[in-house]
């Protein structure tokens, strides 16, 4: 799972692809909600707010 900002997320889409084998699933952070999840606060490639998850 990666927590990205925009520019990062191809970055990412690509890492997953390459780990599972598979395409991931996108959301925008904004709107979903996850009850025992708190969203990170920073990209996981950089310092930036986050705007998509990928899973
Ligand atoms: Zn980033």
């Amino acid at each position: 799972m990666y927590v990205v900002c925009e520019e990062h997320l191809s970055r990412a889409i690509d890492e997953f692809v390459e780990v599972y084998e598979q395409s991931p699933d996108l959301y925008e952070l904004d709107k979903v909600s996850f009850t025992d999840w708190s969203s990170p606060h920073t990209c996981d490639f950089c310092e930036d707010p986050p705007k998509y998850l990928v899973v």
